[in-house]
């Protein structure tokens, strides 16, 4: 089985360039399993590479029928990752990186003891804040209450296996290349 990777961290903090840029180099067999949203399309997404966006009773309707590893409700709206775009890629020999949030890391953990699990983070909530305001997709609304989520996420960081701190994006790829490979090592 190739290792499964979980990359969390709270809106804004770099995680999708951290991975994005980690997947582009290839250096080992790696994808990023695409998430289920019931959340709209933010400008510049593409549906089935950046998430399936599906409806809440088509949403609800795979939940109950058991084929998420992982779901979650954040910010209104679900996000959920289907076992089929986990396992059968693992049992190739393909690693699999999750971008999810602590609610999916704590069920992913249980049911995959084996996966790693990495925390992104800025030093400060108001470095935090001041990316998502320079990001301007988002409502003051939705700001607020992704710095609240962020802070409630932040107090779980601990229990990650790694923590990352992107003050410095170059830096903090180093340091994810670097748990990404021993995660191969320790699979051969
Ligand atoms: P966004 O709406 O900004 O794309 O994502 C919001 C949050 O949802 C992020 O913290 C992201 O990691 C998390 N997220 C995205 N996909 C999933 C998923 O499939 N499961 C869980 N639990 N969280 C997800």
């Amino acid at each position: 089985m190739a290792p499964l990777i979980i990359v969390s961290g709270p809106s804004g903090c770099g995680k999708s360039t951290i991975i994005h840029r980690l997947l582009n180099e290839q250096h080992v067999p790696l994808r990023l399993s695409v998430s289920v949203t019931t959340r709209k399309p933010r400008p510049g997404e593409q549906a089935g590479v950046d998430y399936h966006y599906w409806s809440v009773p088509e949403f609800e309707k795979a939940k109950d029928a058991g084929r998420f590893l992982e779901w979650a409700q954040a910010h209104t709206n679900y996000y959920g990752t289907l076992e089929d775009d986990v396992g059968p890629w693992r049992a190739k020999g393909v690693g699999v990186v999750l971008d999810i949030d602590v609610q999916g890391w704590e069920q992913v953990m249980r049911r995959c003891p084996d996966a790693v699990s990495v925390f992104v983070r800025t030093t400060s909530l108001a470095t935090l804040e001041t990316r998502l305001r320079g990001r301007a997709t988002e409502s003051e609304d939705a700001i607020q209450r992704r710095l609240q989520t962020a802070q409630i996420e932040l107090a779980r960081a601990d229990a990650y296996d790694h923590q990352i701190v992107n003050d410095e994006l170059e830096t903090a790829i180093a340091e994810v290349r670097t748990i990404i490979a021993s995660a191969f090592a320790a699979k051969q």
